[in-house]
């Protein structure tokens, strides 16, 4: 698993391989989330935020 974010600049992808996880655009190292490349913070996981599937009310 590598970064698959094109770096237009340099003609190449990222290709980082640490901490990539798989987003909606592919896989993607921290540097190159969605979110960063928007240049917002990442949502940190927490309360309100927590994985798998939720009670319904
Ligand atoms: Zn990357």
């Amino acid at each position: 698993m590598s970064c698959g974010h094109w770096i237009g600049s340099e003609r190449r992808h990222c290709g980082a391989t640490r901490d990539v996880r798989p987003y909606l655009t592919g896989l993607r190292c921290p540097a190159h989330t969605p979110r960063a490349l928007q240049g917002l913070p990442e949502i940190p996981p927490g309360p309100g935020m927590a994985p798998g599937p939720h009670p319904a009310p």
